[in-house]
């Protein structure tokens, strides 16, 4: 089947768009952050380096190929980071639009290597999934491209440790939604982790029920990879339940199948004390 993209126009006003929203929303300071999306299977719109992206014109957005060869710019040349995001859509074909930001709670938690894979918030769980930290690259280098590569299938975006976050979806509201929802997620998660103190996980009964609502969305990558209230409450769970994506073999996380199997341990379990 033929893929639908924006023609170019389209694309350009969304970037401008969402660009102005992201200014607004405190997701960047000063010329923070990159926006890209696709208009062909080899061909993106994308912001330029050293403006604003509250102020930004279209005439000042470059186009160019997944190869990175430039088709057309203004007086700017494109963003170091997109190459970033070239690699994101070079991994992954079905992603339509890539976002790049540092909102501040987002960018706390990467500086803090935390990712937000708790599974205690409904709405954030599905919309976006667990959350992964990548580890620090330099910003707009190749190899903070090639760290990012590993999650570009499985999850709905990332944590840059020591930088910020980064979102894709099938579209440019679908990109940007995510990075706004890993915002709110991120909040939420701060708020009941610091200020509030306690926060309740969900089990991995709950989880399930929602991963099922999310496959009814068609989402297939991202509702995996959560910390249920079960696994959470040990400090690190069995390196078997282990699968997802990231090189670190101490991080715990586990994707869809691991809690699956979680759940079945947990039921097995109580069987046997009955
Ligand atoms: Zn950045």
């Amino acid at each position: 089947m033929k893929r639908h993209y924006p023609c170019d126009l389209e694309a350009k006003q969304l970037i401008v768009e969402i660009g102005k929203r992201m200014y607004a929303k405190n997701m960047v300071a000063a010329n923070d952050g990159n926006i890209s999306v696709k208009v062909a299977d080899d061909m993106i719109w994308a912001t330029p380096t050293g403006v604003s992206k509250g102020f930004m014109k279209e005439d000042e957005l470059v186009k160019m190929k997944l190869d990175g060869t430039i088709v057309s710019m203004g007086r700017l040349k494109p963003s170091s980071e997109i190459k970033m995001h070239l690699r994101v859509y070079n991994e992954n074909p079905e992603i339509g639009a890539v976002t790049h930001a540092h909102p501040p709670v987002c960018t706390g938690f990467a500086i803090a290597g935390i990712a937000l894979d708790k599974a205690i918030y409904s709405e954030a769980l599905i919309n976006l999934g667990a959350v992964p930290c990548v580890h620090y690259e330099t910003p707009g280098s190749q190899a903070l491209a090639d760290a990012v590569a590993p999650y570009c299938r499985d999850y709905n975006g990332v944590l840059l440790a020591n930088h910020g976050a980064l979102s894709w979806g099938r579209d440019l509201m679908e990109a940007y939604f995510r990075l706004e929802s890993m915002e709110h997620y991120a909040m939420v998660t701060m708020l009941t982790g610091s200020l509030i103190g306690k926060a309740n996980a969900l089990s991995a009964e709950q989880v399930n029920e929602l991963l099922e609502i999310r496959r009814g969305l068609g989402y297939s990558s991202g509702g995996a990879s959560l910390r249920t209230a079960a696994a959470s409450g040990t400090e690190k769970t069995d390196a078997s339940a282990h699968e997802c994506a990231c090189p670190d073999p101490r991080c715990g996380i586990m994707t869809e199948s691991g809690i699956r199997r979680l759940a079945d341990d947990v039921a097995e379990k109580l069987k046997e004390q009955n």
